[in-house]
């Protein structure tokens, strides 16, 4: 059975496509099937990937009008066992057109019920937005893990974010846990990051993943280039850290 694992975060930039798509990357290498979906319209996880927005026939949105199966939709990237579902702009319209949709919430579930048994890992990118396309990610996987940033306002968002997953869990996937919190872009020489880790740690110790990620200039470089830092610098410090976080990933899921 896939672990299906939604990266979400309400808030933009703090680490989501970046986390996607070097964790999807990672497990790859680790020789497990691995299927990273696109749910955010931006397709910065598409594009990352090395999947050009131009060339895609079909994509998340076909998908979640159902237009198209999701494996009609899935493209095999250059990278070692990791494929795409790949988003587009036109997604952005998605939830509008659904609005009333029977069963809107559980589109991408029922995709993907179909294509599940083919990988070990499903990853989905989330938008940042607690919307349509991120509740259709949360009712189809099996795990949330929450990437955050250590900065003053992340964990009064947090609070939302877990009454959120505590509202999908109820309504449409009692089988949902959170896999974990992960620090990214940290910072270990500002006293902010520091006081927001023990704030994290003091209430919730157990989720939060011993591995933060450092703020490391060569992830930033690595998608205008199309590559997970796997592939365009695996000596790193960014690198170091996605692997790591692969490997504590594989640990809380075993
Ligand atoms: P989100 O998907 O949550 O909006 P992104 O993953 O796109 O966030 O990250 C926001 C920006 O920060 C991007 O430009 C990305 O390249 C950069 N970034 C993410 N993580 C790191 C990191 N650890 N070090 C340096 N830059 C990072
Ligand atoms: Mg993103």
């Amino acid at each position: 059975m896939a672990h299906i694992i939604s990266f979400v975060n309400q808030k933009g930039g703090v680490g989501k496509t970046t986390s996607a798509v070097n964790i999807a990357a990672a497990l790859g290498d680790l020789g497990k099937r691995v299927l990273l979906v696109d749910t955010d319209p931006q397709g910065n996880a598409t594009s990352g990937v090395g999947i050009s927005k131009k060339n895609i026939t079909r994509s998340m949105y076909d998908v979640i009008i159902e237009r198209s199966s999701a494996a009609d939709a899935v493209v095999r990237t250059k990278f070692k066992n990791l494929s795409v579902l790949p988003s587009h702009i036109s997604l952005a319209g998605a939830e509008l057109e659904l609005v009333d949709a029977e069963k809107r919430e559980s589109r991408l579930k029922k995709a993907l019920d179909s294509i599940k048994s083919d990988y070990d890992y499903i990853i989905i990118d989330c938008p940042p937005s607690l919307g349509l396309l991120s509740i259709n990610a949360l009712a189809a996987s099996t795990g949330v893990i929450i990437p955050m940033q250590c900065e003053y306002y992340a964990l009064e968002g947090l609070t939302q974010l877990m009454l959120t997953i505590k509202l999908v869990k109820k309504h449409y996937n009692s089988n949902l846990e959170i896999v974990g919190i992960m620090i990214t872009m940290y910072n270990g020489r500002l006293n902010l990051s520091l006081q927001v880790m023990d704030e994290l740690k003091k209430y919730y110790a157990d989720k939060l993943f011993k591995t933060a990620i450092v703020r490391n200039v060569k992830l930033s470089e690595a998608p205008s280039f199309g590559e997970p830092i796997l592939y365009y610098d695996k000596y790193s410090k960014g690198c170091t850290a996605y692997k790591e976080i692969a490997d504590e990933l594989l640990e809380r899921l075993s």
